[in-house]
């Protein structure tokens, strides 16, 4: 779909993949005005085809957006260009366990022009990618390298907003981690508050009961998390969000209070961390129960397995 300033969207349209005309001059490949979406559609044992709280992405997408300075996609519009995809390319839906079609929603400025300003023509597409099992021989502790030298997002920044800059400050992070032996990269504000990681949510689960995780104004609002907060309440836990500072963290896991923590996106789900690693330590992580029970549950809703309590699922093929 394209949009401009006088002409609002228009042209919405399914066209075979590859590749985009871009001017070399479009904004986007300049002042990387641009936001994205992710989101899996899963195949039922009936056969028919399901997304999960797309209203959610929809509206994800649209703060985004006002904080991108781009047009707000009406949710309607969302949930039609997933319908009309996986009614030309469905079959791409795999059948397989926690197997799913990745889906790619992106807007970005196609305006060819070099002054700062917001663009006023943009496009907006999704592609899809069939997505096998995220860990293959049964999900896997993930080790996290603390970083003490980058930032992924700053106060007033775009953290809040899913846009490429953050993946991209992340980046050298992410290569930092794997050099230290570590999987995922677990990145702090200006206050020494746990954030995120680079593509996921965090959350602390507390001996007493208590599920805590990170309140803050430049951390991506996860639909994962949300969705396995309200099932861990539905289960009599008490959910915090609120800050939650790297000390707290670690004194919490020395002293036995926090006996659990766990990482989750859409992409895998939910990843129990197993050790947080830095600059001169590397502490083993509580293994508990919750984090792999709570997958179970949410996956069992995605594929149709479990009663759809909270009415989360649309289907996308009828
Ligand atoms: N944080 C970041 C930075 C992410 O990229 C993602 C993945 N979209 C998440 C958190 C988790 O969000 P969700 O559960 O909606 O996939």
């Amino acid at each position: 779909i394209c949009w401009s300033a006088k002409g609002g969207w228009h042209r919405p349209r399914v066209q075979p993949y590859g590749p985009i005309p871009l001017d070399p001059a479009a904004s986007v490949l300049h002042y990387a005005q641009e936001i994205f979406e992710g989101i899996k559609a899963y195949r039922h044992a009936d056969g028919s085809i399901h997304t999960f709280r797309p209203d959610r992405n929809a509206a994800r997408l649209q703060a985004s957006a006002r904080r991108l300075a781009l047009p707000e996609l009406p949710t309607e519009y969302f949930i039609q260009s997933l319908r009309e995809l996986i009614a030309v390319d469905g079959r791409w839906v795999p059948t397989g366990a926690d197997q799913s079609l990745y889906l790619r929603p992106f807007m970005f400025a196609k305006e060819a022009f070099l002054g700062v300003r917001a663009a006023q023509k943009v496009a907006y597409y999704v592609i899809a990618s069939p997505a096998g099992a995220y860990f293959t021989g049964g999900v896997k502790p993930v080790r996290i390298w603390l970083s003490e030298e980058y930032a992924r997002a700053g106060k007033g920044g775009t953290g809040k907003a899913k846009t490429g800059g953050n993946y991209a400050s992340s980046l050298l992070a992410q290569s930092e981690a794997s050099a230290k032996g570590c999987d995922q990269v677990v990145f702090l504000n200006e206050k020494r508050d746990v954030e995120e990681l680079g593509g996921m949510n965090v959350v602390f689960v507390f001996k007493d009961g208590r599920v805590v995780t990170p309140e803050s104004d430049s951390i991506l609002e996860g639909i994962t998390r949300d969705s396995l907060l309200q099932l861990a309440e539905d289960r009599g836990y008490t959910v915090e969000k609120r800050p939650i500072s790297i000390d707290e963290w670690r004194e919490g896991v020395a002293s036995g209070d926090i006996v659990e923590v766990f990482a989750c996106g859409t992409a895998a789900v939910v990843t129990p961390i197993g050790a947080l690693v830095g600059d001169g330590f590397d502490e083993p992580q509580p293994l508990g129960e919750l984090a792999l029970s709570l997958r179970e549950e949410l996956t069992d809703i995605q594929y149709g397995r479990r009663e759809d309590k909270h009415g989360w699922l649309l289907r996308l093929d009828a």
